[in-house]
């Protein structure tokens, strides 16, 4: 979404924020606006609909106000944002503090609202379009699904990638091998460890002797 500079410029811009407006993108954020003393805050979609479960079935009934963001650190963490989630997270901190410090002299922050206007416009990419031609794709869909049932469906990330799913993609499409995956680097690592050590044991006497080889 491009934010129309004209719309803002009709209205009156509110370019003040205090400390506890600055520290509303981060999780618990608003939890600490509210000033009440049972809040709890949950960021992560899984670990939300964990707590909101929780509160269904009444085991966190002494909560005065919940506060359950789906992105991971809060709106800091969410899509679309323009900088690093944890470099934002610390930066708001900082602000905090020093606001925190300044109280009494200067309440408010002023806000230059150009900051946040995106100026460029959003080109849009064929992320899911595996190739144009569809008997390709069709092709690149079966090799995905084959890849990804070898692969061991833990879906832990480690290879950069969200998920399994993800990774096989990603080879498939040539930006990544199945190498990747530290799982299938193991096994690899290991058939190599037990073939060289085969081959070991087949090298002739001479090599590796110290002895001199006469002629
Ligand atoms: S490292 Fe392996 S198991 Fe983990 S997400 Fe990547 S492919 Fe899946």
């Amino acid at each position: 979404m491009i934010l129309d500079k004209r719309k803002f410029a009709e209205k009156e811009i509110e370019h003040t924020s205090s400390m506890i407006g600055v520290g509303w993108a981060n999780a618990g954020g608003e939890s600490y606006g509210t000033s009440l003393e049972n809040c709890l805050f949950v960021d992560g979609i899984q670990n939300v609909i964990g707590v909101l479960e929780e509160i269904e079935l009444g085991k966190l009934d002494n909560i005065d106000f919940f506060e359950g963001l789906a992105c991971v650190g809060g709106c800091v963490g969410g899509p679309l944002t323009v900088a690093n989630n944890f470099v934002a997270r610390n930066r708001i901190m900082k602000l905090k503090e020093k606001l925190n410090k300044d109280v009494a002299v200067k309440k408010y922050i002023t806000v230059d609202f150009n900051e946040f206007m995106l100026n460029v416009k959003l080109k849009k990419s064929d992320v899911l379009n595996l190739d144009e031609d569809i008997d390709k794709a069709i092709d690149m869909m079966k090799s995905i699904d084959e890849i990804y049932k070898s692969l061991p469906g833990l879906d832990c990330g480690s290879c950069g990638s969200p998920g399994c799913r993800a990774l096989a993609e990603d080879i498939v499409k040539g930006f990544a091998s199945e190498y990747d995956c530290i799982f299938k680097l193991k096994d690899r690592i290991k058939i190599l460890a037990e073939e060289i050590n085969k081959l070991s044991i087949k090298i002739p006497p001479v090599i590796g002797s110290d002895k001199e080889v006469k002629p």
